[in-house]
């Protein structure tokens, strides 16, 4: 039985071979205001690890060292509750979000749509041309125009793949990390590794495999169907005002003059007049393309809109739905709860803990002595300088060969601290320490206190 048309991907030939794309760009108020939302989200993604934000860089996952920096917000291994809040707000976001405005994700904020349709095409047109210029191009014998064209935009590809792969690294490396390991790549394998692997996969995407990641990798193209319903906003054609097609002149025609600009635009392939495909990643280009067609025709615009298939179908546009709002008060209580465990955070970690040595030494006075690690996470960004109390028991002694307790913002300061006190008469006893910072910072942590026996047997 043969296939009916939407039963076929849109770039697959008749003989099963890729159908290369030659999408035409088109300018509108859509692509327009997508293209802005682009060159944002770039500068955000290419700054994020290479500025200082309260004396770190604005992102970065320092995996070796536990620590993960994230504008301003520092977070170590033990708030690990932070992270969960983040992976619940990404979730319950993309959950929100696509009921809501259908597949927005792909077409405005997704970096392959991102990056291929505002800057990787852009460079395609400036080297190549328009799209018919490219098919010929292609189509060309090999001459030292086309090889010198050729070898331009895939250096400039380079360029860009290499940019990014290098940020991405620095995400994960820092940026002393990226430069170490671009002036020596055996210093830093894993940084090496993942730039050259990231590196290849973004010009494995940008130069040949493009539209088919949203067509034939991306989950979230099959996963959106499950979060979508017929009230979810997305990009559709208006067959009842479009159909039947016909020319300008004729009167008994539709709106749809049957131009095929939304066709020829699609970076995608598709004819959005055959219904809603799962090729489409809702990018607003045929949108832009038939308003402008609209316009020279003086007919009104929203011929192709974004709507819902409710509301094709005569229906109320109804945005606000049940599964929307519980979506959306998850997505409210999950933000409430991170401000709250953010605000409410101990800017400074204490933890005394025993050194894996002698468990107690007793000195020639006959006191005795526990040898610990004071353990003090900064989690605020300027340097702290701590001091040690003795509050209990009275005549105790907490003496740390390190003259000054400073911290680093985001570090974690690592003190030898050595307990001193008479005897107790219990083998084991508790030891107060009261830790206090030059910011008002105090806190009382008891420790247990490890001694002989009364009757002077060892006490392990
Ligand atoms: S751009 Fe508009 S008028 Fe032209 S074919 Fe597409 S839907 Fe019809
Ligand atoms: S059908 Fe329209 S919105 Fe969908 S991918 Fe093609 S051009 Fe973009």
């Amino acid at each position: 039985m043969p296939l009916a048309e939407n039963d076929t991907v849109s770039t697959l030939g008749d003989r099963g071979q890729r159908m290369w794309l030659y999408p035409l760009r088109v300018a509108g108020r859509f692509v327009k205001a997508r293209t802005a939302v682009a060159y944002v989200l770039i500068t955000l993604l290419l700054i994020a690890p290479w500025i200082d934000v309260l004396g770190h860089p604005a992102m970065h996952f320092d995996i070796p060292h536990r620590r993960f920096y994230f504008w301003g917000l520092t977070l170590f291994a033990t708030d690990a509750n932070y992270l969960m809040f983040l992976f619940g707000g990404f979730i319950f976001g993309i959950f929100f979000f696509t009921a809501l405005l259908g597949r927005v994700w792909c077409g405005w904020a997704c970096p392959q749509t991102v990056f291929l349709e505002s800057v990787i095409r852009p460079i395609e047109q400036l080297i190549e041309g328009q799209p018919s210029q490219r098919k010929k191009l292609d189509a060309a014998p090999w001459t030292a125009g086309k090889v010198f064209k050729k070898v331009l935009k895939f250096t400039a590809f380079l360029v860009v793949s290499g940019a990014i792969a290098t940020t991405f690294t620095a995400y994960f490396l820092g940026r002393d990390g990226v430069f170490e390991a671009q002036a020596d790549p055996f210093s830093h394998p894993v940084g090496t590794t993942i730039f050259i692997a990231m590196t290849a996969v973004l010009m494995f995407d940008f130069g040949w495999f493009r539209e088919q990641t949203c067509i034939v990798a991306c989950p979230y193209g099959r996963f959106q169907s499950v979060l979508m319903d017929a009230d979810s906003l997305t990009i559709a054609y208006d067959a009842g005002r479009g159909e039947p097609r016909g020319k300008p002149s004729d009167k008994d025609a539709g709106d749809c003059i049957d131009c095929k600009k939304c066709v020829v635009v699609c970076p995608t392939g598709i004819d959005i007049r055959k219904g809603i495909q799962m090729e489409c990643v809702n990018c607003t280009a045929c949108l832009d393309a038939c308003d402008s067609i609209m316009d020279k025709l003086g007919r009104e615009r929203g011929l192709i809109r974004y709507t819902s298939l409710n509301a094709l179908e005569g229906r109320k546009l109804r945005l606000l739905r049940p599964r929307v709002i519980a979506y959306g008060l998850a997505l409210v209580a999950i933000a409430v709860g991170f401000t709250t465990a953010v605000t409410m955070r101990e800017p400074v970690e204490i933890a005394v803990t025993r050194m894996t040595n002698a468990p107690f030494v007793v000195l020639p006075d006959g006191r005795v002595q526990n040898m610990m690690t004071l353990r003090i996470s900064n989690k605020t960004a300027e340097p702290r300088t701590f001091s040690v109390a003795v509050v209990d028991p009275p005549r105790g002694e907490a003496i740390s060969p390190v003259e000054t307790l400073v911290v680093q913002p985001g570090q974690v300061g690592k003190f030898p601290l050595l307990l001193i006190r008479d005897n107790p008469n219990a083998a084991s006893s508790t030891f107060t320490l009261k830790i206090e910072d030059d910011h008002g910072f105090a806190q009382e942590v008891g420790t247990p206190f490890l001694s002989t026996e009364p009757d002077g047997k060892d006490a392990t």
